[in-house]
């Protein structure tokens, strides 16, 4: 998930490296390091921090050698320490590996590698690959390459050095991406175009699958069965701030479209599908004790509170445990009983948010059990909790969060189907979810590609100064989210609203400069949302509704609709905030505003 750079030939090898690393420095990472080979040895150094103290460490150095591996961590397994950034290397040092990405199976593959007499140094799902290649190596690298990756389940861009190969560097990819070079400086591996477009302006992206021989004046790319891959040479024109966004105009956009590929992710390796159940190796130690937990409560700020507001429909239809959900920001202040099985669940991107953190560190006080769902490996909140998951959503550079609210939701909803499947809930009903969860991706896709449709709606409703979002049930979080991505994004007034409060009050305001975004989906509470729909048609709002594919009944009732591809109630939300976030990205676009950068907020909400 974070940034891969590999150089041989002749140029500065180290400070190549640095300037390409420090490319790919706005995605966030945790940690960073590099080998090069050298006097038939790999040499190495390896920080936990910044690119700079890399720089730094290599000025105590004179590394001359080639070739050379770069690399910057964004940890899934293990802390972002020393001994856990790449490169990782084989027993013997002798083969350096970088790897973006999660191995599924690393579990398995230690094990057994460790039977066999291999020594571990790391707590990195990346190091069985080093340990692997130095098993099957015989004579030629890119074989050991190619029978270690034909083991390996999950997603891998992967570059390898070895003594025994000083004139290559083998890369090869599997759902995390890989581009190589080659020109008159020599040949270039990267995870990214961003790292080497200085260098050269036309690559050669790999497919999943694919292995990559790259020396200093040529390449070959072959298949998992060695048949020669004849690939095309991609000219990339764009500069350099282009290139970081992957071509995208923002990095919202770059992130609301990453969204099928950082869902994936987080469930990846988490389903057991035969026992329809879960595996959250983050909870292996809390098991017993969230067996006995009568009630959850979910805290979190923004964004991240919706996801919260949706697990609690989650769970408690799920896993029949009572969730109260709420806003870490006011609980901190709040008092209130504390009962002897209740356990808190914080959730945040960043795991550094202000409330969320002093919210956790209070109930911790009064000795209750604490669970995370946490975007960034190492951040506060995930070592100040007892135990936790992962989002495994990869860095989120815009301020308005998109994939990582998706990724949110999606790490919910195989935490509602652990506890339940330790409850009530049948290996059938459990399967049920699962399936509809690994359809998700797929279906993300498809709304993606309705983006024109969205864009012709955001031109028609941009000028309008004040909007409605309303839905029920789990789509009421959903209206929340929508409200806050148009008003975060965009600066129009918006409200988020359950349906059924409107006649409670807000529906006063609303004439025919007043729009509404309903989220009407074929559900359980579809009669009650086209009642209130109904109530503002009378009144005279505009009404955008979004709508599940096929329903031809509500084309007549309402102004404009979109539509998303059915799925499983309780998994709707993942789905229906997606033309959300892209009515919000658009309406701002249009309106002159950078998405980006919306005034006055931050990333990460670090003050209270
Ligand atoms: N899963 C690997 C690790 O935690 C790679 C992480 C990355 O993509 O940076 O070390």
């Amino acid at each position: 998930m974070c940034g891969i750079i590999g150089y041989v030939g002749q140029k500065n090898n180290t400070e190549l490296g640095i300037k390409a690393l420090k490319r790919l420095e706005y995605r966030g990472y945790d940690s960073a390091g590099m080998a090069i080979v050298e006097n038939e040895k790999i040499s190495s150094v390896k920080i936990s921090g910044k690119v700079n103290q890399l720089k730094e460490s290599l000025k105590k150095t004179d590394f001359s050698g080639t070739p050379c591996l770069f690399h910057s961590r964004w940890a899934t397994h293990g802390k972002p320490t020393e001994e856990n950034a790449h490169p990782q290397f084989d027993c013997s040092g002798r083969v350096a590996v970088v790897h973006n990405g999660i191995i599924e199976n690393y579990r398995k593959l230690k094990e057994k590698l460790i039977d066999e007499g291999h020594e571990f140094t790391s707590e990195t799902d990346t190091e069985v690959i080093a340990h692997l290649i130095e098993k099957f190596y015989e004579e030629d690298l890119t074989e050991a390459v190619r029978k270690t990756v034909s083991l390996l389940q999950g997603a891998y861009g992967l570059a390898v050095i070895s003594v025994e190969a000083p004139e290559k560097i083998v890369a090869a990819r599997m759902s995390s991406p890989v581009v190589i070079s080659v020109n008159e400086s020599g040949g270039f591996v990267a995870s990214d175009p961003a790292a080497i477009v200085e260098h050269s302006q036309k690559m050669v992206f790999l497919e999943d699958g694919e292995i990559a021989t790259v020396t200093e004046d040529g390449f070959e790319v072959t298949d998992m069965e060695n048949i020669s891959q004849s690939k095309k040479e991609v000219e990339i024109d764009w500069d350099l701030e282009e290139a970081q966004k992957s071509g995208h105009p923002h990095f919202m956009m770059k992130e609301m479209t990453e969204q099928p590929k950082s869902i994936k992710n987080s469930f990846r390796g988490r389903i057991l599908m035969k026992e329809g159940d879960v595996k959250l190796g983050g909870l292996d130690e809390v098991v017993e004790k969230l067996k006995s937990i009568e009630k959850l409560t979910i805290l979190a700020c923004g964004t991240s509170s919706y996801a919260g507001l949706v697990g609690k429909y989650l769970i408690e239809e799920i896993s029949e445990i009572p969730v109260e959900a709420g806003l870490a920001s006011e609980f901190r202040y709040r008092k209130r009983p504390y009962g002897e099985k209740e356990a808190f669940l914080f959730v945040s991107q960043s795991g550094e948010t202000a409330d969320t953190l002093e919210a956790l560190k209070k109930t911790k006080k009064k000795g209750a059990l604490t669970l995370g769902i946490v975007n960034v490996v190492g951040s506060s909140i995930a070592r100040e909790t007892d135990a936790g998951i992962y989002n495994h959503a990869g860095p989120e550079i815009g301020v308005a969060s998109s994939k990582a609210f998706a990724s949110q939701l999606s790490v919910l909803t195989l935490l509602a189907v652990y506890l339940g499947r330790q409850r009530n809930l049948s290996v059938n009903e459990g399967r049920e979810i699962l399936k509809n969860l690994s359809g998700v991706p797929d279906s993300v896709e498809k709304i993606l590609q309705k983006k024109e449709e969205i864009k012709k709606l955001a031109e028609k409703y941009k000028d309008f100064e004040h909007f409605l979002f309303m839905g029920r049930r789990y789509n009421y979080p959903t209206a929340l989210e929508g409200a806050l991505k148009l008003k975060e994004i965009s600066y129009i007034h918006a409200e988020g609203y359950s349906a059924a409060e409107m006649k409670h009050g807000p529906i006063a305001l609303i004439d025919e400069n007043f729009p509404t975004f309903a989220i009407c989906l074929k559900d359980s509470v579809y009669d009650k949302m086209i009642s209130n729909v109904e109530e503002i048609k009378a009144r005279e709002g505009p009404i955008i509704a979004l709508k599940t594919e096929g329903d031809e009944e509500i084309e007549g009732v309402v102004d404009d609709t979109l539509s998303i591809p059915k799925i499983h109630e309780s998994l709707s939300p993942i789905l229906a905030v997606v033309p959300l976030q892209l009515f919000a990205y658009y309406v701002a676009v249009k309106k002159g505003h950078d998405p980006d950068k919306p005034e006055g907020l931050a990333k990460c909400v670090t003050v209270t």
